[in-house]
């Protein structure tokens, strides 16, 4: 056996048996490695060169158990599109955490490699297309400097998967920092005893956070804690027109990272009302809704630590309430600074809310693209945009010229702030519908990995990239994304 480098533990596997089934993936016809991210796997203290052997594809496929694993799948309940059920991972499988190096603890999870007990009618596949598509995502937020799980590889299974069509099969190895998502306190609340709840609480505190030891009420501080989180990862993705599209409360973590990349796609044109998900019929997901949707999760949250806040739950309502709304304000204030910096301005004034809406409002007036402004912006180059011809902007430019002024700060290092808050590239819809499409018709990778290599370095502004921020020939406000595929 080669030493591929895991050092799997599974600690989740110590929660009461409620949260969890032994099950393993089924295997598979004739794997073979699509993707390989070596700098992810050495950051985890695994060899890249060696997983690409016939022994390290083989776990990346679930025909092999690496030494040290427990498989398991997670389960949890949720809200989904507001209806509360009992869900499960109905294709992932947690391999264990690898501890890395330098002493962290992350899940390794495979996606797609078979049916699990929470499955139901599902045939717990996945098929390539929407595994390299999530590969891509994940791996532009992160790169955004955007919370979020990473992917670690995807296999083709050398097996088909039925949708509305025939797919090949693949899977998909994701890494977070855990799984422990909002609907997995709702599983707990719902089905498990207080010490159920309280175990889960305490095993959430550990893995994520500090400082609980000396509050009063820990799981009060967890709250608040997740709150904190959220309230940034949410305002990181207002501020790059990201569009999660499944908000349910078991797609949001407790690790505050970014998971479940479906239906998510990016803006173009800055609208509130921007949504992509093709069964997001009522547009509850849509991008200016998605602080209002966090919040609402959160208060599931709420409720689901209610009963261990206190032998008097009712006494903490008020209190945990409070604890929620938080949200609005940490949002703001993470949301406020974002804007600041993205307009490269270093301090506050009390105006500089108008200033930041009245650009917004003159973006959605002219349909301007989110990205683009703001890098046009940045480079000073304002030109190519209706936006920059209409009267409104060269007003509200004079605005922002003057309050540039009224800084300490010189020219240089407010450009070099907003080179730091603007990406120049986000994977647009069709640059990443091309990349599939050649990988998927053609076995053609290149268009793809290109495409990632731009993507990783989002606020490089180099030569390279130009091409990347092109929009595409025709509007593709029309484009749609699924899930589930
Ligand atoms: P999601 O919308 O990705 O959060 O998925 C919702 C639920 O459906 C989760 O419990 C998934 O595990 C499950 N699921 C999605 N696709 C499949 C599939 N092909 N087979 C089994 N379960 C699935
Ligand atoms: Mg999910
Ligand atoms: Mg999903």
């Amino acid at each position: 056996m080669t030493n591929l480098g895991w050092k799997l533990e599974n600690s989740y596997t110590e929660l009461p048996n409620i949260f969890y089934s032994q099950d393993e993936p089924t295997p598979v016809d004739s794997p073979q490695l699509v993707f390989l991210n070596g700098g992810l796997a050495k950051s985890l203290g695994l060899d890249p060169q060696a997983l690409q052997s016939e022994e390290g594809v083989a776990i990346f496929s679930g025909n092999k158990i690496p030494e040290g694993s427990k498989p398991i799948a997670q389960a949890y309940a949720g809200h989904q599109f507001g209806h509360f059920t009992m869900l499960g991972d109905g294709r992932a499988h947690l391999l264990g955490e690898q501890v890395t190096p330098d002493g962290k603890r992350y899940d390794i999870q495979l996606k797609g490699a078979g049916p699990t007990p929470y499955s139901r009618r599902g045939d717990g596949r996945a098929a390539l297309g929407p595994m390299l598509r999530e590969y891509i995502m994940s791996e532009a937020l992160h790169a955004l400097g955007i919370a979020s799980n990473r992917s670690l590889a995807v296999v083709v299974t050398g097996e088909p998967v039925q949708r509305e069509t025939i797919y090949p099969g693949a899977i998909l190895t994701r890494v977070s920092e855990s799984h422990l998502r909002v609907g997995t306190f709702q599983y707990a609340r719902q089905w498990g005893t207080e010490e159920d709840l309280k175990e889960l609480a305490d095993y959430a505190l550990e893995r994520h956070f500090t400082g609980y030891e000396d509050v009063e009420n820990r799981y009060l501080y967890l709250l608040e804690e997740v709150v904190k989180r959220q309230a940034k990862v949410i305002s990181d993705w207002q501020l790059v027109g990201f569009i999660h599209g499944v908000m349910n409360t078991d797609n949001m973590t407790i690790s505050g990272e970014t998971i479940d990349y479906g239906p998510c796609a990016f803006m173009n044109a800055y609208d509130l009302e921007t949504v992509f998900s093709s069964i997001d019929e009522q547009g509850r997901y849509k991008y200016g809704n998605q602080p209002r949707i966090a919040m609402w999760n959160l208060a599931r949250l709420a409720e689901s630590l209610l009963p261990i806040m206190s032998d008097d739950p009712e006494s903490m309502v008020e209190v945990a309430e409070k604890t929620v709304y938080q949200f609005i304000e940490l949002y703001k204030e993470h949301w406020m600074e974002g804007m600041r910096s993205k307009l490269g301005l270093f301090n506050v004034e009390e105006e500089d809310e108008t200033l930041i809406d009245e650009l917004l409002t003159l973006m959605k007036d002219h349909e301007a693209d989110f990205t683009n402004t703001f890098r046009s912006l940045t480079l000073g180059e304002l030109e190519g945009m209706d936006l920059f011809e209409s009267e409104g902007f060269t007003n509200w430019y004079e605005k922002w010229q003057e309050r540039l002024g009224r800084q300490d700060e010189s020219e240089e290092q407010s450009k070099k702030l907003m080179k730091q808050s603007n990406p120049s590239i986000i994977p647009r819809n069709h640059r990443v519908e091309e990349a599939l499409e050649a990988a998927e018709n053609d076995g053609d990778l290149t268009v793809m990995e290109n495409l990632l290599r731009v993507l990783s370095k989002p606020y490089a502004y180099t030569p390279d990239q130009e091409e990347y921020t092109k929009l595409p020939p025709e509007s593709d406000d029309d484009y749609r994304t699924f899930c589930g595929t």
